[in-house]
């Protein structure tokens, strides 16, 4: 049984995440297996019945339970509902590895975007595209179908000209106690921020702050902002702000159905994103905050086909990224 490499296994038992090290990698078997001896030798204990087997913790508590394959027989089970082999796996030996590896650094990319990040980034060498990939299972679980082909309907001819907004909601309050989202994303670069808010009357200040760093960066004021529903920018406060900075706003309309639902759209690629990075890890759905705001620093970084594959922030200020610290 030839051994690829060593790393570390996060596991989802039960709603609990169990963390196995020294996992090794067999690409040539077909199922996981873990080791009792291994756990015993590790001060784990054993008890098993006719109906399972269960393995304590060296403190005693119930460390993950499992159970007979058949009614008859020694083989047992371990139900878990995702796995995820570590990153940081000693030796990375093959083309196929080190696709997964970036793929899974850029959050879950298409095959295209992965071929030319090199060229549009700093500090990358090529990554080879493997011809026999097997498909991802984060992807599987956030859904992420590689997409039809959408043209760029952008009409901007600069950054900050117009600026896409949106609010999203999630249905489990993050680690910070935040259960919505303000998307701002450029119309020109496609370059995106989010600001995770605990209450929707935030919208607001988030998007002062956004119009002070965006305006600051690039030294460039903000001149149209586009809402695709805008109930918490339809406020007296909000419009004096918007008439005092000069900045035109635009709602959607039905009859411009091209201009509609750009800032929702990114807002669902980033949700299907953010899900697949937490299966792929194993993370309790409470940390969907950190693998949101993750997902949309890769985001900014990666090459999409609708911008010539180059990358938002290189639109935006016009300097490739250096994703190689990914
Ligand atoms: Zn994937």
């Amino acid at each position: 049984m030839e051994k690829f490499g060593l790393g570390t296994i996060l596991m989802l038992h039960h709603g609990k995440v169990i963390r196995l090290t020294d996992v090794e990698y067999c690409p040539s078997v077909a199922c996981h297996l873990i080791s009792t001896g291994q756990l015993i030798g590790r001060g784990y204990s054993l008890s098993t019945t006719a109906s399972g087997t269960k393995l304590f913790a060296p403190s005693g508590d119930l460390y993950l339970w499992s159970d007979p394959i058949a009614s008859v027989g020694p083989l047992h089970y371990v139900c878990v509902l995702l796995q995820c082999i570590d990153e940081k796996v000693q030796v990375i030996s093959s083309k196929k590895d080190e696709y997964l590896l970036w793929h899974r650094r850029m959050g879950h990319p298409s095959k295209n975007a992965v071929k030319h990040l090199h060229s549009v980034t700093r500090n990358l060498k090529a990554v080879a595209i493997p011809t026999d990939l097997t498909p991802c299972s984060g992807c599987a679980a956030g859904k992420m179908a590689e997409k039809p082909f959408v043209a760029s309907t952008s009409h901007a001819t600069k950054p900050l000209e117009l600026v896409h907004s949106d609010l999203c909601e999630f249905p489990t309050l993050s680690y910070y106690h935040c259960r919505y989202v303000a998307t701002f994303v450029d119309d020109f670069s496609a370059f995106a921020c989010v600001y995770p808010l605990a209450a929707k009357s935030n919208t607001f200040r988030v998007f002062q702050e956004f119009k002070a760093w965006a305006e600051t960066s690039l030294g460039a004021q903000l001149l149209r902002l586009h809402l695709d529903r805008g109930g918490e920018f339809r406020t007296n406060e909000f419009s004096a702000f918007m008439r005092q900075s000069g900045i035109e706003q635009q709602f959607s309309s039905p009859d411009t159905p091209q201009q509609n639902g750009r800032a929702e759209r990114f807002n669902r690629t980033m949700v299907e994103k953010e899900e697949a990075m937490w299966h792929s890890a194993c993370l309790p759905p409470n940390l969907w905050q950190f693998a949101l705001e993750t997902s949309v620093h890769v985001y900014n970084g990666q090459p999409f086909r609708r911008s010539k594959w180059k990358t938002p922030v290189e639109l935006w200020k016009g300097k490739a990224p250096d994703v190689s610290y990914f």
